[in-house]
């Protein structure tokens, strides 16, 4: 039991706020149990609050484009059925973190642009790619971890093909004032522990060959979507967390 009250209710308001430095009465942080890392032997234990995408038994998550996800299940993850499409979450976010770890084939096949390709679509909008870039050039903004099209990756991070490499990603959604664009989109983007954007605005929709503005959405949730690039990528323990803001239950 206390014995002191917890806080003060003498000090300054904290600017547009309506809580004070160190107010006693500011409501408590909630309670979770963190997971566990991750590493290439093993993947880690999600934190308690993560919404599970992906835990490697089923796609009940998940959709294709046009009704199942088809791509394959065993061993603890999934990989994509060439020419089956896109796979898509049926929850839809906003800003959140999101944890994933993929591997590209373990036989080299292709290069540049074809070893390895798949991509991890924020809001089925914002393509961060994954390739297999260990000793493959490609053009920069295509490299593993680019924003795609937009933004080289600040390192090239990767394992080598077939080993399994992990992405920590915090996105803020982009914020419309009816038609008007009041903030872009932003990313962070770890890969194997190493940061490859750090609160990055996108440009808008990630696209090939292209540019493009948030002329062409209003969207500010989306589905989680993974690429069928046709190469035989494989992912697992995908879990996501919605962020909300201070002081919010
Ligand atoms: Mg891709």
């Amino acid at each position: 039991m206390a014995t002191q009250p917890i806080g003060y209710d003498d000090t300054p308001f904290l600017p547009d706020s309506q809580w004070r430095v160190h107010d006693g009465k500011r409501p408590q942080p909630r309670i979770i149990t963190p997971g566990t890392a991750s590493c290439p032997e093993q993947p880690g234990q999600p934190p308690s609050d993560a919404i599970i995408l992906f835990d490697g038994s089923d796609l009940s998550g998940w959709k294709g484009s046009n009704g199942e996800a088809q791509w394959k299940v065993e061993n603890g993850y999934m990989e994509v059925v060439p020419r089956t499409g896109n796979i898509e979450t049926k929850q839809h976010f906003g800003d959140c973190q999101l944890h994933l770890e993929w591997a590209a084939p373990a036989v080299v096949k292709g290069d540049s642009q074809g070893r390895g390709n798949s991509g991890v679509f924020l809001m089925g909008l914002y393509e961060i790619q994954v390739l297999d870039c260990y000793d493959n050039p490609t053009y920069a903004d295509g490299t593993t971890g680019a924003i795609y099209g937009q933004y080289p990756p600040l390192v090239n991070a990767c394992r080598k093909p077939g080993e399994w490499q992990t992405y920590d990603i915090l996105f803020t959604a982009p914020r419309f004032d009816g038609d008007r664009l009041v903030s872009p989109a932003y990313v962070t983007v770890i890969l194997n522990g190493v940061v490859l954007h750090h609160h990055q605005a996108i440009m808008g929709p990630t696209g090939h060959r292209t540019l493009t503005s948030y002329d062409e959405t209003r969207a500010t949730t989306g589905p989680l979507m993974l690429q069928d690039h046709g190469d035989l990528v494989r992912f697992r323990n995908i879990w996501v967390r919605p962020l909300k803001g201070y002081d919010e239950a």
